[in-house]
């Protein structure tokens, strides 16, 4: 033993850093699996590692490792390995060496291809996974930022219901089904959404996540999928065999096709911010720490409100999650990226995140929750908040001014907003259609949260009253009605709530079913209820039909006329206008001069948030009423000749001058 000690040569040490600034950072694009039919190499960077070693398995779950073998210590704190076979077909797993101890085996976090529940690493070949036709894949056509119309969608809550009439319930595959019906034989799944008309799907979590079981299938599990397992691997449960490694990569590419061959481009939902676990996680068991923030005391920062939080300002952290989003955007062809509590990463991350997608397509957008669930170690003016979104060209963050300014606090379900009747709110409402800019007519000290503009331009705003947090928009009017309202007036208040949305300048988003007048039957944190609870009632769509067809007349409204569209700050300056209003709960502007080119010379909106009609004195001329009172017709509803213009209840009216 002493002598043994006394050769220990240094290859066997843990190389100690006085920082992580000071690991080496590897710049290689080719990290942990290059696979051809005549090698594969291994490279994995664990720069505190004493000894790699590299499992071979025959099965993605069962069994023993086949061959364990030793890596070899190379450049920039990488192990690399090289077999000159041909190891398609086979599964692998990493093990570290870290402080005289082994750590658990790990597919490593750079993996693309897994077993079942992502355990171990799959060797595919990559090409052998594209469904025929996939190289003629394009993106659909985006002429501006603006124009993006987000639908937000669970993918098992888009098809499990009996009424879906789709036939891979729960599975990325019923996207890919047209001539789908509900009961009463309207059309549901993809050929609703092209009726519909948003231009871009937004998925949640559909990369491998760690709570639902993939062995069991049948059991109904449901997850929203907010606890990462393997970024770049698809998620297990939405494939028909999760067991072969190809067919969710296959499939998770089949819908993406699906979707743009109908004209839809499609975003994910991406959650760098935490891993479900810390300690043992995937990115820990390869460099301990280092993909983390700790507090001084050595516990873990916790701004995900998930137990731990990554620390994307830490190079490998930024590389990762750069190449993640680049990865996602050439191998799988997706069109934008909503990041997960993105008030946890780093600006410089997200401006790299930005500037590498530009590179693959300008066109790809980016968002995020410029918030986080609870408070971070790294510094507040470093971090990609809300409040320095200004330092986020090209990227957007979600308005929860406008969200709650118009359907009331997300905290307290009985608390009403603009729509139900409530006053005091107009200044946050105007806030909300200029898209969070500077304009001279809004008296910012008045807004509910930010008491100031926060972005440089309002496509860096998203516009929404609801997402899959908490209460749905049709939970929450009815949680938070005021005495006596009637569902006849619930409803009259989710169309208003979303008028002004698809009237505002930043870009509008839906939940998915808001449409079809969703419920969650009350459940505000549905992450894990059942399908019951979740899924999208697509019968509702024959209930609602007077809400469904409200709906689609907004989205063409908007498509029709740039002036709802218009882009940057300047333009809003320049064409929208606030009308003085003397009642109290009521929103009005114009949008002038042919707006951005739009064919209507002068626009006018009305939001009459009152229970009762209210007397508006409107500029004088001709004017062609296009909504009104719950109904929209751009071919004309009236003319309006009047300057003592009537707005119908909780209602908006929009008019024209040609
Ligand atoms: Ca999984």
């Amino acid at each position: 033993m002493m002598l043994a000690t006394g050769l220990l040569c240094s290859c066997q040490k843990t190389p100690k850093y006085a920082s992580y600034d000071d690991y080496p950072i590897y710049d290689g694009s080719d990290l942990e699996l290059t696979y051809t039919p005549e090698a594969s190499t291994f490279k994995v960077w664990a720069p505190t590692a004493s000894e790699v070693k590299l499992l071979l398995y025959e099965d993605g779950s069962e069994d023993g490792a086949s061959r364990v073998l030793n890596m070899k210590r190379s450049e920039k704190g990488t192990w690399k390995l090289h077999i000159k076979e041909d190891l398609e077909g086979k599964f692998y797993t990493f093990q570290v060496k870290v402080n005289e101890r082994w750590l658990d085996e790990t597919p490593g976090m750079w993996v693309k291809a897994t077993g079942v529940n992502g355990k171990r690493a799959a060797i595919i070949d990559m090409s052998k996974t594209n469904p025929a036709g996939w190289e003629m894949d394009v993106r659909p056509p985006l002429k501006d930022e603006a124009d993006i119309i987000l639908y937000e969608v669970h993918v098992r809550d888009f098809s499990m219901s009996p009424n879906s009439g789709i036939k891979n319930k729960g599975k990325f595959l019923a996207f890919t089904e047209h001539g789908t019906k509900n009961t009463m034989g309207q059309a549901t799944g993809i050929d609703h959404l092209k009726e519909l008309g948003i231009t871009h799907v937004h998925l949640l979590p559909s990369f491998d996540f760690a709570s639902i079981d993939e062995t069991k299938p049948n059991d109904n599990q449901y997850n929203w999928g907010y606890d990462p397992l393997n970024y770049n691997v698809p998620e297990g449960s939405y494939s028909t065999n999760p067991y072969d490694p190809a067919v969710r990569i296959k499939e998770f590419k089949q819908m993406v096709q699906a979707l743009h061959q109908s004209g839809i481009r499609v975003v994910m939902d991406v959650v760098y911010n935490h891993t479900f676990i810390g300690e043992n996680s995937h990115l820990n068991l390869l460099v301990p720490g280092y993909f983390y923030r700790m507090k001084p005391d050595g516990s873990w920062s916790n701004a995900s409100g998930c137990g731990n939080e990554t620390a994307s300002e830490r190079a490998m952290m930024r590389k990762f999650i750069v190449e993640s989003v680049v990865y996602w955007a050439t191998e799988y062809h997706i069109d934008g990226f909503r990041f997960d509590l993105m008030g946890v990463h780093d600006i410089e991350t997200m401006n790299a995140v930005r500037l590498a997608l530009d590179k693959v397509d300008p066109s790809i957008c980016i968002y995020g929750e410029g918030w986080t669930a609870g408070p971070s170690v790294f510094p507040e003016e470093k971090r990609a908040l809300k409040k320095n979104a200004k330092q986020l060209d090209g990227i957007a963050v979600f308005s929860d001014d406008i969200r709650d300014a118009l359907k009331g606090s997300w905290q307290h379900p009985e608390i009403p907003g603009f729509v139900s009747g409530v006053d005091s709110l107009e200044e946050s409402v105007k806030f909300g259609v200029v898209g969070s800019i500077q304009h001279s007519q809004i008296d910012y000290s008045r807004l509910i949260y930010s008491k100031e503009p926060y972005v440089n331009d309002p496509t860096q705003v998203i516009s929404y009253v609801s997402c899959h947090d908490d209460l749905c928009l049709a939970d929450k009017l009815r949680s938070s009605k005021p005495a006596g309202a009637t569902d006849e007036e619930i409803l009259r208040f989710d169309k208003l709530a979303q008028t002004i949305v698809f009237t505002s300048q930043g870009i509008p988003f839906i939940y998915a079913g808001e449409e079809l007048f969703r419920t969650k039957k009350g459940v505000h944190n549905s992450y894990q209820s059942p399908d019951s609870i979740n899924q999208i009632n697509w019968d509702n769509k024959t209930v609602f039909q007077d809400l469904f067809e409200y709906y689609r007349g907004l989205i063409s409204m908007r498509k029709a006329h740039p002036a709802f569209r218009l882009g940057t700050q300047k333009n809003v300056q320049q064409y929208l206008h606030f009308l003085d209003m003397k009642t109290p709960n009521v929103v009005a502007f114009t949008l002038t001069d042919n707006a951005k080119g739009d064919t209507w010379r002068n626009i006018l909106v009305i939001y009459n948030g009152n229970r009762k009609s209210v007397m508006v004195e409107i500029p004088e001329g001709e004017w062609n009423l296009v909504c009104n009172d719950g109904k929209i017709n751009l071919t004309g509803i009236a003319q309006v000749k009047t300057t003592a213009f009537v707005v119908a209840p909780s209602s908006a009216s929009i008019l024209y001058q040609l």
